[in-house]
């Protein structure tokens, strides 16, 4: 199918910031993939994980299996209209490259550990940090450190970024992907689209992991009105079905109802806006959306979670314990930089060095250097300390 014209286009790419030949076989975009896939962070996304840590069980999504149902979902809705299916799938893969060892807990950690140290400084927050992985801590070419991707990768990785930060891009990098928080204006179809896909997997793998674990029941779920509209329609049509088919027959839908509702919501918004162009996205409200009657059920859904199950007493004791492994690390390191493999020495700020070593281990490295540092056992599975 032909791109839309408001599609990204590689052959308009805004390039590389290290002049590359052009592949043989294969366009920038996918290019941009292909490298994400081969990277080492890409690999570490196995063993990071999100809300249940990989001891907690084998079934239990990992950062990596998030990141490919977000581009599953990020495709398919790419693929109906019609924009880059390649730069979306390289967006969506790399989009948490730059997330540390157990989670959000573990960012908070970190970010507390940096502001103590330098309060004015910038912390740590993990969209800046994928840059981070992308631009500079992969070594793996001969020319240049980083993954060297092209502008429009890089722009969909830095989903948020604060002003202060962007500041202090833009002096890096004028101009660069920084600029777009300073000036207000969006980024393309394709982040646009990532961003969403990340938000209705992770609603939608959330519910099935909670009950999964135990901490949530599907009975619960009903008081969600989107769960409870799809979990009726496969009651109606297949009475009597129950356990893991009911859920996952529900969840099914409930992924479909929003992809076809983004879908339409987009389709609207392009034509009120009148988007001709891949530059008039830039300056439009952003336009891959829900509907108003989706949004509102999508975050009923979202605030279900975060009671129930992020704010779970369960989940709660993980994340203290997690986060105590995360400060205990970059305590150790920042004591003892010699212990620090020679390639993280960031010369001109050791803490950021650490930070960088830290955020890029995953849940059980991070347990293990924990124990091997302090002879402490944080979490025991099954009887057995991990
Ligand atoms: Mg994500």
């Amino acid at each position: 199918m032909p791109l839309a014209s408001y599609a990204s286009d590689p052959a308009v790419s805004r390039g590389r910031r290290y002049a590359e030949p052009p592949a043989p076989t294969r366009d920038d975009y996918q290019r941009d993939r292909d490298r994400i896939v081969h990277s080492t962070a890409f690999r570490r996304l196995v063993y990071k994980t999100q809300v249940f840590l990989n001891h907690e069980g084998d079934l239990f999504r990992t950062r990596l299996t998030h990141s490919i149902e977000v581009a599953q979902l990020a495709r398919s809705i790419a693929r109906a209209l019609q924009l880059n299916e390649d730069l979306t799938e390289a967006i969506a893969l790399a989009h948490d490259l730059g997330h540390t060892p157990f989670g959000h807990a573990g960012q908070d950690a970190l970010n507390e550990c940096l502001h103590r140290i330098d309060p004015q400084g910038p912390g740590f927050e993990h969209n800046l940090q994928s840059l981070r992985v992308v631009d500079r801590l992969e070594q793996r070419y001969a020319s240049f450190d980083g993954l060297n991707l092209s502008f429009e990768t890089r722009e969909g990785i830095l989903k948020h970024c604060s002003r202060r930060n962007a500041q202090a891009l833009e002096l890096q990098e004028p101009s660069g992907v920084g600029r777009r928080f300073l000036d207000g204006t969006q980024p393309s179809l394709e982040a646009q689209l990532c961003n969403l896909a990340d938000e209705i997997a992770y609603n939608a793998h959330d519910v099935d992991d909670g009950v999964r674990s135990g901490l949530i029941t599907i009975e619960q779920i009903e008081e969600v009105p989107l769960f409870a509209a799809q979990l009726d329609s496969v009651r109606r049509e297949h009475p009597g079905l129950e356990g893991r088919k009911l859920l996952f027959e529900t969840l099914r839908r409930l992924l479909s109802a929003q992809v076809y509702d983004v879908i339409e919501a987009t389709r609207a918004a392009l034509c009120e806006h009148r988007v001709q162009r891949a530059a008039d996205v830039w300056v439009a409200p952003p336009l891959v959306r829900f509907t108003p009657a989706m949004r509102e059920q999508s975050l009923a859904l979202k605030r279900f979670l975060f009671a129930r199950l992020y704010r779970h007493p369960q989940v709660e004791d993980t994340t203290q314990r997690a986060q105590g492994v995360v400060r205990d690390l970059f305590e150790a390191y920042v004591a003892d930089t010699a212990g620090l493999p020679a390639l993280t020495i960031d010369g001109a700020d050791p803490f950021r060095a650490v930070a960088d070593y830290v955020a890029g281990m995953t849940d059980r490295f991070a347990l293990r250097e924990h124990h091997r540092l302090t002879g402490r056992t944080v979490f025991e599975s099954h009887g057995q300390a991990v």
